[in-house]
């Protein structure tokens, strides 16, 4: 196993000039926005923040026993099916994966990193490979989400 890099538990979080979080709107929440563009490939990010065991509405996973929480910026990030970015749980890092503009809102796949979400939920991102509802990568969907799959399949 890798031990995480050193800004990774860094004790303070230092302010990105490059990244806003930002209410998105009532049913989406919390939002990262850009302030400046990025080119496909670069690094947007580099993350820092706790490290446990513990899975949190914000925690995101680091590898099978690991979850790194109170960052600054990466535990806002949306979901997307055809996401933006991605992050890079090795070098700690939030990588884009195609052109990003300023002022675009930064989005990651979460079953990437998920193995089980702390809340299953209803994605409403728009892409055309949308999966409809948004679960961890090992785990099915919650009773909630095979109910709302039903009723979109039967619509
Ligand atoms: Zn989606």
């Amino acid at each position: 196993m890798t031990s995480a890099p050193e800004w990774a538990t860094a004790q303070q979080l230092q302010d990105d000039d490059a990244l806003d979080v930002v209410r998105l709107d009532e049913s989406r929440g919390l939002g990262v926005r850009t302030r400046r563009a990025f080119a496909t490939g670069a690094v947007i990010h580099r993350f820092a923040g706790v490290v446990s065991g513990d899975i949190c509405q914000h925690s995101l996973q680091i590898d099978a026993t690991r979850h790194i929480s109170g960052t600054r910026y990466i535990g806002y990030l949306s979901h997307g099916c055809d996401p933006n970015c991605r992050l890079d749980m090795v070098g700690f890092t939030l990588v884009a994966l195609r052109e990003v503009a300023s002022g675009e809102v930064l989005t990651v796949d979460y079953a990437d990193t998920e193995d089980r979400l702390h809340r299953q939920f209803a994605c409403c991102c728009g892409a055309p490979a949308c999966r409809g509802w948004i679960h961890g990568r090992r785990e099915g969907p919650s009773e909630e989400g095979l109910a709302w799959l039903a009723e979109r399949d039967a619509g």
